[in-house]
């Protein structure tokens, strides 16, 4: 059972999925891209050129390529779309993460994903990386579109998708937390800046100098980068004395070491 832990100003954290939790690096998300074109080209009929700037265009205006078609009046279930987008990615690049895995089991609070995919993608990518059961909730596409599949045109329900604050509105109330307690890390600046307008203190990962967006700023998700930069998520304060932070932070990796010694 979650606790609250005593001095955090956190009672949650909430984490994107894609590119937070694993490293854009390993090139899913080119994948991803790659598959949306396809898509594109072989059930819409666009050629390969114009797909491609479609996919960018519709990102733009309407948070995600199917949001934009839909709204455009092509009748393309979210299940066809996101079987055909994720269906066939290699997934086997999302290795286990064991560091991580020992990160998320140190943070005593309530855990949530909050992720515009689906949760065949999310499942599948938090299973490879050997963290489903570190997350009490998830909450995804289907979360934020439970109406769609009872649409009686494709314009009926508009999509919902981060960084709509509907979206958002929807997120705060199926996770049940107070936004000004809740820490929310994403890679995307407009998910950050749009859960900032929430009232959700909010992470952007990705970068690791901090600008006017967001409270802070983490190059990467991992146990370094965290206890240094948001100590308070273990109920320590950032201290003026520094001496107290290296305390702090030394007892910290003990903390984490003892996690990575047991290997759970
Ligand atoms: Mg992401």
């Amino acid at each position: 059972m979650a606790f609250r832990t005593k001095s955090s100003p956190f009672d949650c954290i909430i984490f994107d999925l894609d590119d937070t939790l694993y490293s854009s690096s390993i090139g899913i998300g080119n994948y991803v891209k790659k598959n949306i074109d396809l898509f594109l080209i072989e059930k819409c009929g666009f050629s390969q050129t114009k797909a491609s700037t479609l996919r960018v265009q519709l990102f733009k205006s309407h948070g995600s390529t199917l949001a934009g078609l839909r709204a455009l009046g092509y009748d393309i279930t979210a299940e066809e779309y996101h079987s055909f987008v994720h269906g066939r990615l290699p997934y086997e690049l999302i290795k286990p993460d064991i560091q991580l895995r020992n990160l998320l089991r140190s943070i005593n609070q309530r855990k949530i994903i909050f992720t515009n995919s689906d949760r065949i993608h999310a499942l599948e990518a938090l299973d490879r990386l050997g963290i489903r059961d570190c997350f009490e909730q998830i909450i995804c596409f289907e979360t934020l579109n439970p109406n769609l599949p009872n649409s009686t045109r494709p314009d009926e329900f508009p999509v919902l998708l981060k960084p709509s604050l509907d979206a958002f509105r929807i997120a705060i109330q199926a996770a049940n937390v107070d936004p000004h307690r809740t820490l929310f890390l994403d890679d995307s600046v407009r998910n950050v800046a749009a859960g900032k307008e929430m009232g959700l203190n909010t992470v952007l990962v990705g970068e690791s100098v901090k600008n006017n967006v967001g409270d802070y700023a983490v190059e990467c998700v991992n146990s370094v980068t965290l206890t240094k930069v948001i100590p308070e998520i273990w109920g320590n304060r950032v201290d003026e004395d520094e001496r107290k932070i290296s305390r702090t932070n030394s007892e910290l990796d003990a903390l984490l070491s003892a996690y990575t010694a047991v290997g759970a």
